[in-house]
């Protein structure tokens, strides 16, 4: 087998294994980086991205339908596959474009996943790659459903690349994936069902705004099976049988296609850690603050695939920039996450930053709840959106805002703030004080805390 020494060598080229292997490669080192699949990552080529393109055509189609007779006279039509043609422009460039980037600054490129062979050497495409350090940058992917006939089950992949738009879709699993997902198809035309194993959807979200969203998903006509255990998955001549049991019965759904969209997990099955000798858990690499694997000091994690922080890529991104620093330095800069927000691109959006109500209750003595419906608001009123409300979590002794939960038009946007105002730690006075543009969704913010 012909050798290679690298200084680095990246497995994933998302924008954590992108960042590090950036960065190493501009101060000198001598890169190799590979990737099993288009370079670009789930972000740019699966994830986020081509997500937010089809949200785009759905806005317009919810905006439209709730002015629909305040002025507007035809409600618009969505057409799958042109919508599609225009996701793929900002789809197709990217691994082209990524490849370029990382080719021009001499970084030795592969495709194919490489393995541990020991501590310090991979085996890929052949070649036996020796590497001062390791970093793996691998992500996450869908977890894989054991029930009979799961290889019928399609991915997030799968939904965001679909040429026709099915009849009728299930998705099991009622996560962020799932309901983001059910509210495109459905507002696209479909018949929606999500089964999912809880009792709500969106376990990490704040149960009153997630029963407004859940009720409002139901208006849209998408259905909802909760407490259902699925137990198999049967092709017949044109449709999928989905079997599963609920309260000790037996029941089934037919539908035209089902997706998985119950969760992801650490990327790592293919790399062979053991022989590396580098050890994970359930929710990724074991790392230490520098980001470097606990069991093998020449390997470094980050992205989705460590074991820190949440899986978004603003905070991809962020551990990317500290493994770089670390190896580019010597281990210097710690990983600090500020609290960070999440959204739910539903329409209305679902969003979140700080504690929630009953983490703040468990933490301070005493805490004010705002909790209220602003559809009377202006704001809503002049565009007739149906949903709006937030709950604002607030340290009663110091004013200061410990938690936001929004939910309503441009909420992914709005939460920003409630994200600045409680990393710097802000209190609702210092909101209160502050002069926003009017009329706007971030003015509102002084009536909420
Ligand atoms: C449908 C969907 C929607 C999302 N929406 C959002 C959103 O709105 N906002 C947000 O912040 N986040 C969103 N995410 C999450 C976001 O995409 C991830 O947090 C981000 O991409 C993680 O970056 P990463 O570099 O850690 O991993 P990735 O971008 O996943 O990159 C990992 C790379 O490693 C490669 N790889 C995996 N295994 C191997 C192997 N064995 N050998 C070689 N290469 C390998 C993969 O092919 C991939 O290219 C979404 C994810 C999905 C699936």
């Amino acid at each position: 087998m012909k050798e290679q020494k690298y200084d680095v060598f990246v497995i994933g080229s998302g924008v954590a294994g992108q960042t590090v292997a950036k960065a190493c490669a501009e101060s000198g080192l001598k890169v190799g980086i590979s990737d099993k699949r288009e370079y670009g990552g789930t972000c740019a080529n699966r994830g986020c991205d081509p997500k937010k393109v089809l949200l785009g055509a759905t806005e317009a189609l919810e905006a439209s339908k709730n002015l629909f007779g305040k002025g507007i006279k035809k409600n618009p039509e969505l057409n799958w596959k042109t919508l599609m043609a225009f996701k793929k422009d900002f789809t197709q460039a990217v691994p082209k474009s990524t490849e370029k980037k990382i080719k021009s600054l001499g970084i030795d490129m592969f495709h194919q996943s490489p393995k541990f062979i020991n501590e310090n050497t991979l085996s890929v495409e052949g070649k036996t790659i020796q590497a001062g350090k390791i970093v793996i940058a691998t992500g996450y992917e869908p977890r894989e459903l054991s029930i009979k006939g799961s290889k019928h089950l399609k991915t997030s992949d799968d939904f965001l690349n679909q040429k026709k738009l099915p009849k009728n879709i299930t998705f099991i699993g009622a996560g962020y994936v799932g309901m983001e997902f059910a509210h495109i198809a459905a507002r696209a035309g479909a018949k929606v069902t999500l089964i999912d194993s809880g009792k709500r959807p969106l376990k990490a979200f704040d149960a009153d705004l997630v029963k407004e969203l859940t009720a409002y998903s139901k208006e849209l006509g998408i259905d909802f099976i909760f407490g259902a255990k699925i137990t198999g998955v049967k092709k017949g001549t044109k449709n999928f049988k989905l079997t599963y049991e609920k309260k000790g019965k037996t029941e089934s759904i037919v539908t035209k296609t089902v997706f998985n969209t119950a969760g992801r997990v650490p990327a790592i099955s293919k790399l062979h850690l053991e022989k590396g000798n580098v050890t994970f858990a359930d929710n990724g690499i074991d790392t230490n603050n520098f980001l470097q694997s606990t069991s093998n000091k020449n390997v470094y994690a980050c992205g989705d695939v460590s074991d820190k922080g949440l899986p978004l890529t603003p905070l991809s991104g962020r551990e990317g920039n500290v493994v770089a620093n670390n190896i580019i330095e010597g281990n210097k800069k710690k990983l600090q996450v500020p609290v960070t927000p999440s959204v739910v691109y539903t329409l209305p959006n679902l969003a979140s930053v700080g504690y929630s109500e009953e983490e703040a209750k468990s933490r301070y003595k005493n805490v004010v709840v705002n909790f209220e419906s602003a559809t009377e608001w202006f704001n809503a009123k002049r565009i007739n959106a149906p949903v709006y409300a937030y709950k604002i979590i607030l340290n009663e002794r110091t004013g200061i805002i410990v938690g936001a939960h929004l939910i309503g038009p441009d909420a992914g946007e709005t939460i920003n703030l409630f994200t600045m105002a409680i990393n710097q730690g802000m209190t609702a006075k210092q909101i209160k004080q502050t002069i926003f543009t009017y009329p706007s969704w971030s003015n509102d913010i002084k009536s909420m805390v």
